[in-house]
């Protein structure tokens, strides 16, 4: 009797997320001074991107679209590039003391992401051109507060891997920072496209964390942002270039089968490091919370979200400048706590767990 054999049908492999390539480039007065300005402007030419002058990015408020929703998407495609005025950094505490500005804006469209009440109707991205004073300012702060270590987060208001790819400018402050006996840089991201940073002579001085979550969370609440596989390969890169790793766990969302997603996770995690990664290996724990404010902006941004915003099942917590935030209520929130802790140390049982929140 014939058989027929019959192939299995081919796993269909998603397509690498392409680096980002805005639909419109606006470039402020002074920017084309700059190398960094030039450079952008002959790469956006060079991809037929329309080119615009602006007097000031506060002027760009026409972006096309006939809804409200439609001019946030194309916003959030759009970018800037100008010249960083104020040199006085914001502090960025816990994880560090300073915040060093070189980009604002992001585009991700995770539903949750705190850009969105923080830069409000100004969703587009900026980049800065003028890193050389930036690095200067940031040597200053350095100077003023050795011999005790600066630490600088360059991803305060952004998502600087994502822009990697048109600015530079994280290659530059890696290699600034390489320098600095007293200077320590760190930022965190949910894109993969950190092979440019691979190479570099980093000298251990900057931390590069990966906000990660469960296939779940990550399908629903983050798009236009880099895979889960994506991520965790460019975690693998990272930790074999042998710079000091962590992992955000943020939002941790509490979801049906949440402990198989947090658990598979882990795993594949630990999967993908090799040995020498682990000793240093940091993670921060930040469970979803939300704002009365940024639970209206994101139901009017992301109308079908299944981002669970529901008041009466949250526990409130009194914010120290003003408004609060929802958080889990304390049972819920102590058993993602336990669960995520516990897988941890089982897989890293080296790492060190800064904080959960
Ligand atoms: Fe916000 Fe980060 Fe998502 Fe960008 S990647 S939208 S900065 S949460």
């Amino acid at each position: 009797m014939e058989t027929t054999v019959t192939e299995p049908p081919k796993k269909r492999l998603r397509a690498p997320r392409p680096s980002f390539v805005p639909e419109l480039v606006y470039f402020e007065p002074g920017a084309l001074e700059y190398e960094k300005g030039k450079r952008i402007y002959q790469w956006a030419q060079d991809q037929g991107i329309p080119l615009r002058m602006t007097t000031s990015h506060n002027r760009i408020t026409n972006f096309p679209g006939d809804s409200e929703l439609e001019q946030y998407k194309i916003a959030k495609r759009t970018l800037v590039v100008g010249v960083r005025k104020t040199l006085k950094f914001d502090t960025s505490k816990p994880s560090a003391e300073y915040a060093i500005p070189i980009a604002t804006g992001c585009m991700g469209h995770c539903h949750y992401c705190y850009l969105q009440t923080t830069l409000g109707a100004k969703p587009y991205i900026r980049v800065y051109v003028n890193t050389t004073e930036i690095m200067e300012a940031a040597q200053r702060y350095i100077e003023e507060r050795k011999p005790d270590i600066t630490r600088f987060e360059a991803a305060c208001t952004s998502d600087p891997v994502g822009l990697e790819p048109i600015t530079g400018s994280l290659e530059e402050l890696i290699n600034f920072m390489a320098d600095q006996e007293y200077g320590r840089l760190r930022f965190v991201t949910k894109f993969h496209h950190v092979d440019s940073l691979l190479d570099l002579n980093h000298q251990g001085h900057t931390r590069i964390r990966f906000s990660v979550n469960s296939k779940y969370v990550i399908k629903h609440f983050e798009p236009a942002t880099s895979s889960f596989e994506e991520r965790i390969e460019a975690a693998g890169k990272i930790a074999k270039a042998g710079y000091p790793l962590g992992f955000i766990i943020a939002p941790i969302i509490w979801h049906d089968d949440w402990e198989q997603g947090y658990g598979e996770l882990i795993e594949a995690l630990a999967a993908a490091l090799p040995p020498e990664a682990r000793t240093q290996l940091t993670f921060e724990l930040i469970q979803h919370r939300f704002t009365k404010t940024a639970k209206s902006t994101i139901e009017r941004r992301y109308p079908r979200t299944k981002l669970e915003m529901d008041i009466e099942q949250r526990k409130y917590k009194w914010g120290r400048w003003g408004q609060g935030k929802y958080v889990y209520p304390d049972e819920k929130a102590e058993a993602l706590r336990m669960y995520l802790s516990e897988r941890i140390f089982e897989h890293f049982p080296e790492s060190t767990i800064d904080y959960f929140t």
